[in-house]
């Protein structure tokens, strides 16, 4: 046997004793909450009762659910009266209860761990535009915020994403080059105006990015200002197609008032 492959022998078995212990040592436990539950990532049953879906029938353009079936490829009032910079966004859940704390612990607590349990909410959200898409671009931080942080939360799910996906990782397709203030607590003119000209197509990449289909992919959709940024940018670069998917999308606030009570 050779050396380099008993190492890897002695390796696997490290890795497979260290798995043991993991789950002898720290059981598993709610990704929600951190309640213990009997199988590792999962949410316990309160946690899943919080989770909203995103589910058809829905918005052909924004994904965003409608109240009743409005028949096949049926767009909502909103895109009509504004059509986004982008040709179809989808989104795995609402941003609320669990899945608000699920988002905001990959974002603030370097939870990178639950990176490949949400993208695979993800991935089921945006199957149609995953079957077509041929690149995921994260929406990128600017250099200096990702020093600081040291991980861009965008760029872990669009990894995990391509990763179930097969569709290519290509984080290199876009950078930020303006040093945005935090988008939390804008009003959602103060973010079109925060994120204009944020980003740019690097000369080296626009060839990559010319007339395929790209797929932004970002942690929350809040009013949309960023990742219309980002996809106006990716146009001018000659992208053909452009699909935005989300961890999770901010709901218009009619629509969960408009929600039917159960009977
Ligand atoms: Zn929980």
């Amino acid at each position: 046997m050779h050396v380099a492959d008993r190492l890897m022998k002695i390796k696997s078995a490290g890795r497979f004793l260290a798995d043991g212990a993991t789950s002898l040592f720290f059981p598993p436990i709610c990704l929600g909450c951190r309640r213990i539950v009997a199988a590792g990532g999962t949410l316990c049953g309160s946690c899943w009762g919080e989770v909203h879906f995103l589910e058809q029938p829905w918005c052909a353009v924004s994904g965003v659910p409608f109240v009743m079936d409005m028949g096949e490829g049926a767009i909502s009032p909103a895109v009509m009266a504004s059509p986004p910079a982008y040709d179809r966004s989808r989104a795995a859940v609402a941003y609320d209860g669990a899945a608000r704390r699920l988002a905001q612990s990959l974002k603030y607590q370097d939870r990178t761990d639950l990176a490949p349990w949400l993208a695979r909410w993800m991935a089921r959200a945006g199957r149609e535009i995953l079957a077509d898409a041929d690149m995921l671009v994260p929406v990128p931080l600017h250099r200096q915020r990702f020093l600081t942080r040291r991980f861009n939360q965008s760029a872990e799910l669009a990894r995990a994403v391509a990763r179930i996906s097969g569709v290519a990782f290509v984080p290199e397709a876009a950078i930020r080059i303006k040093k945005t203030v935090p988008q939390v607590g804008l009003k959602s003119k103060e973010r079109e105006d925060n994120v204009r000209a944020a980003f740019k197509v690097p000369d080296r990449a626009a060839e990559r990015v010319r007339d395929q289909h790209v797929c932004i992919v970002d942690d929350v959709y809040t009013t949309g200002a960023t990742v219309a940024a980002l996809a106006t940018c990716l146009r001018k670069a000659g992208a053909r197609e452009i699909s935005v998917l989300t961890f999770a999308r901010v709901l218009p606030g009619d629509f969960r008032r408009e929600r039917p009570a159960p009977i």
